[in-house]
């Protein structure tokens, strides 16, 4: 015996008494059912408002009413790479046997291996919430290919200028061209090592 009784109201509880319970017969259900707390991973989710679509077979089979279809939904989170926000759509397969009470397969497995049919409803939740967390990626990206962040800036590379770079001088230079001015230095730096002690106005070019 299960301790608490599903809720009819819940969106996510069907009643599967006008299926019948001879094997064999099956209802086709199609329904959105909305999302009232987040359905995913800490980095991505299906969020609270959104919604997710159900495209089910409820099958009467001699140990219970088999589920089976597909449950999709969009789930949003941020992009593992640059942080800018993602869209994915998530969609996962569904088959699980709700079994009867006082079946063969009630009486030899225990609750938390297959659900049941309690009070002629089945409860949804539990099997959608597990396959669609199944069906996100782990390491959301906003594309396969995201180039992520400067390591030098923190721009997201994708919005920068093709290229973009920083010019890292050697400290050493940086002091010398702090020293003499920027004029000139893109000769000095070419041979840096005979003008170290030179007069740098004298290999200034002009
Ligand atoms: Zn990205
Ligand atoms: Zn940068």
């Amino acid at each position: 015996m299960t301790a608490t009784h599903l809720n009819p109201n819940s969106p996510w509880v069907l009643d599967v008494r006008t299926l019948g319970r001879r094997p064999g017969s099956y209802k086709p259900v199609t329904l959105d059912v909305p999302v009232d707390e987040p359905i995913g991973l800490p980095v991505i989710a299906v969020p609270a408002g959104g919604s997710v679509r159900l495209a089910l077979r409820l099958e009467s089979v001699t140990e219970g009413v088999l589920v089976s279809g597909t449950a999709s939904a969009t789930a949003e989170g941020e992009c593992a790479r640059c942080l800018e926000p993602v869209k994915e759509n998530v969609s996962a397969k569904l088959r699980e046997l709700y079994a009867y009470p006082g079946s063969t397969t009630d009486e030899t497995t225990d609750d938390d291996e297959l659900p049941r049919v309690q009070d002629d409803l089945i409860d949804l939740r539990p099997l959608v919430v597990d396959e669609l967390t199944l069906a996100m990626p782990m390491v959301p990206l906003c594309s396969d290919d995201c180039l992520g962040l400067c390591s030098e800036c923190g721009v997201r590379l994708a919005d920068a200028e093709p290229g973009h770079s920083h010019e890292i001088l050697d400290p050493r230079w940086a002091a010398l061209a702090e020293k003499f001015g920027t004029e000139g230095n893109a000769a000095e730096q070419q041979t840096p090592r005979s003008d170290r002690d030179s007069d740098p106005s004298r290999t200034r070019p002009e």
